[in-house]
């Protein structure tokens, strides 16, 4: 058992890290209170082949591991949750088109995302289509030589930016099959039709673009179907087990950030003629908050490599590691706060907008409740 990043996974660390610092680190202050999508540095991002470096090498990407995903996605949520999602979700949606894609479709597509001149979205969610994904009442109907679209999606990560979007449609509505009937259909993003609401206000990750996508009689041609027809939802579950790993990276990243900064700070502060770090409940808070990062850490690293060797429990490892790492990530920001008393209140320090961010990763890619379903009915083997 091999407990060591290799020299070249050391290296892609470190070079996130530096770029991070410099370029994420000054700014997510402003694009938070903004709310505004952060287009320069994804220019900076690009060039440094930041965006969905998953992407196989013949179509523009770096091919990376999960692995490697999540030591790089530690980095960029470490420094800021909101910049960092803009990054990592550039090429949301691609695995479906990597996966079951036509050769047409990804040489369209792939490299346009890997290069920075377009960013995708992954449309999944409806209003009544949450944690129930087989609720999607967005019905797709074939006209000639067309796919017609009608309903609505809500919570779209990169709503108003994207210029793709792999959407999931109900097709075949009479299939007496909970999880059939549905497809991945790819939408451009500038199609007649379809009206896309930023949503504003949100708690966290301000700079990461939200939006309500509606789609009145949004046509696109047949061959803009992924994978096979009513096979969509299937399709999809299998790279929960790799985005939900990811998700866990997130909350690493998170609670790494907090607890450094917390760490940073404790040693700064005097109180009562002494470094707030010479009193033992900081010093137990600071203790526990690396060793809980640590714990987190390793367990998403452990959920990566079952992803990378298609491991048999893997389902059961990624939907732990996304609950451990999201709770994590939560309790460990709530501290770091703490640590720094009245000053984690306010924007000067990066602790108050950690601790608003870090409870976007209990939600999204499946909710807390839904990853302890799952690993529950992992290991008793009944349904949901
Ligand atoms: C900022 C943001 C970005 C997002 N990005 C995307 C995106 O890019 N693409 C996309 O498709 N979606 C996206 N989502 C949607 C996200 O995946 C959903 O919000 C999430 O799956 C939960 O669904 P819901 O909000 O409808 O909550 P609901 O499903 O209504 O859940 C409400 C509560 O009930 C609980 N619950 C529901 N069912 C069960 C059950 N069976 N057992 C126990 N408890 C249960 C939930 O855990 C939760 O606590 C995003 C959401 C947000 C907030």
């Amino acid at each position: 058992m091999e407990f060591q990043l290799t020299d070249e996974q050391k290296q892609l660390r470190e070079e996130v890290r530096k770029f991070a610092d410099e370029e994420i680190r000054p700014v997510a202050t402003e694009y938070d209170v903004e709310e505004e999508y952060p287009h320069e540095v994804m220019n900076k991002a690009a060039e440094m082949g930041l965006l969905a470096p998953h992407v196989p090498v013949e179509y523009g990407g770096i091919g990376y591991s999960s692995l490697e995903n999540a030591i790089l996605t530690e980095e960029l949520f470490a420094a800021d949750p909101g910049i960092g999602l803009c990054i990592s979700s550039a090429g949301f949606g691609a695995e479906a088109l990597m996966e079951f894609g036509t050769e047409e479709q990804k040489e369209r597509v792939l490299p346009e995302v890997t290069a920075g001149d377009a960013v995708m979205g992954s449309a999944i969610s409806e209003p009544q289509a949450g944690s129930d994904v087989t609720s999607v009442a967005t019905r797709a109907e074939k006209d000639g030589d067309e796919w017609v679209i009608n309903g609505s999606k809500m919570w779209i990560t990169n709503g108003t930016v994207a210029d793709y979007f792999v959407v999931v449609c109900e097709t075949d509505p009479d299939i007496d099959d909970r999880y059939s009937g549905y497809s991945q259909i790819l939408v451009e993003g500038d199609r007649d039709g379809l009206t896309r609401d930023k949503i504003t206000g949100k708690l966290g990750i301000r700079a990461s673009d939200t939006a309500e996508l509606r789609f009145d009689d949004v046509r696109v041609p047949e061959e803009n179907l992924i994978g096979q027809r009513g096979m969509g939802f299937l399709q999809l579950m299998q790279f929960f087990d790799e985005t939900r790993t990811a998700v866990a990276a997130q909350g690493v990243g998170i609670a790494r950030g907090a607890a450094e900064r917390a760490l940073e700070y404790a040693e700064e502060r005097e109180q009562f003629g002494r470094s707030i770090s010479d009193f033992q409940a900081i010093k137990h808070k600071l203790a526990e908050m690396h060793t809980n990062t640590e714990a987190a850490r390793w367990l998403t690293y452990r959920s990566a490599w079952a992803v990378d060797n298609e491991a048999g429990d893997l389902t059961a490892l990624a939907s732990m590691a996304k609950e451990f790492a999201s709770r994590t990530a939560v309790e460990v920001a709530n501290e770091a706060v703490q640590v720094h008393g009245g000053a984690g209140f306010v924007n000067d320090h990066d602790v108050e907008r950690l601790y608003r961010d870090a409870k976007i990763t209990q939600i999204y890619e499946g909710t807390t409740e839904i990853q302890k379903n799952i690993v529950a009915r992992e290991l008793l083997g009944d349904g949901m």
